[in-house]
């Protein structure tokens, strides 16, 4: 009896939002939505260009930060490697329809009353057999030893504690300062000052992302926010990192590689 390898990432595909959109409308695949060629060759498309898709996230150097996270990975690619074993041989039985409305050639396909021995099904058969014994002998050994590696990691609990943990790899001067900060209330206005480049920036997360904002040449605007009266070098840049547990040294070579980026910019010539 193949095992179900979806059981150790159906849970966090549910509860996460992301993937919840990206996988939803497929995810059930109701046979009453999807009726026609057209819609066929869709969803085999769409779902080979999301396999695709796969192997180069993870080329991303903080793709995953721990192995239970690779291990969930893993259990996806095999996933995927039993539903492309259920869906080869269920393509024998899309040719029995075909052979059934006589729309195939008896001398390609063999009498339709016999269409299981053809070449093609017993081509797709095999192939179908073999990904199963591949699945057999290694899916369940390979999840296990990579949830088995023990991860040293400790993340921080929210963006306050994240913030702490960042200060000292941003380098000797750089400082966290306080704001309004409450840990249950969820709030934390606190922010990191640090220098790069001999340039002054700070470190702070703005509607759910993580940004540095370029100090120098800022001034306090109205609202308390920083405003920047020349715009010939980028003011503050969002670093692409989201999560307010994120990896401190994930978030600290982020904001130094974009700062420094940033301080590079040559400003554009004014005549
Ligand atoms: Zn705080």
């Amino acid at each position: 009896m193949p095992q179900d390898w979806s059981v150790k990432w159906r849970d966090f595909a549910e509860q996460d939002q992301q993937a919840g959109d990206l996988a939803g409308e497929l995810a059930d695949c109701p046979p009453e939505r999807f009726t026609e060629p057209i819609d066929t060759l869709a969803v085999a498309a769409a779902a080979a260009l999301a396999t695709e898709a796969v192997p180069r996230v993870l080329e991303n150097d903080w793709s995953l930060y721990t192995p239970q996270q690779a291990a969930v990975v893993t259990a996806t690619l095999f996933s995927q490697l039993t539903a492309s074993a259920r869906a080869l041989e269920a393509l024998t039985g899309t040719l029995d329809r075909m052979a059934q409305r006589r729309d195939l050639e008896p001398q390609v396909t063999g009498s339709p009353q016999k269409d299981s021995g053809t070449a093609a099904h017993t081509r797709l058969r095999a192939a179908a057999t073999e990904i199963r014994e591949l699945l057999d002998r290694h899916a369940g050994s390979c999840i296990s030893a990579v949830d088995d590696i023990p991860s040293t990691l400790v993340l921080p609990a929210d963006e306050h504690h994240l913030l702490e943990a960042v200060t000292p790899l941003l380098g000797e001067s750089a400082a966290l300062r306080a704001g309004e900060c409450d840990a249950a209330l969820g709030i934390c206005r606190c922010h990191v000052e640090f220098t790069c480049a001999s340039e002054s920036w700070e470190l702070v997360r703005i509607d759910e992302m993580w940004e540095i904002v370029r100090l120098d040449g800022a001034e306090l605007g109205p609202d308390g926010g920083l405003t920047h009266s020349s715009l010939d070098r980028p003011s503050w840049v969002c670093l692409g990192v989201q999560e307010a547990a994120a990896h401190p040294r994930q978030l600290a070579e982020t904001a130094l590689r974009e700062a420094a980026a940033a301080t590079a910019v040559i400003p554009p010539q004014h005549d």
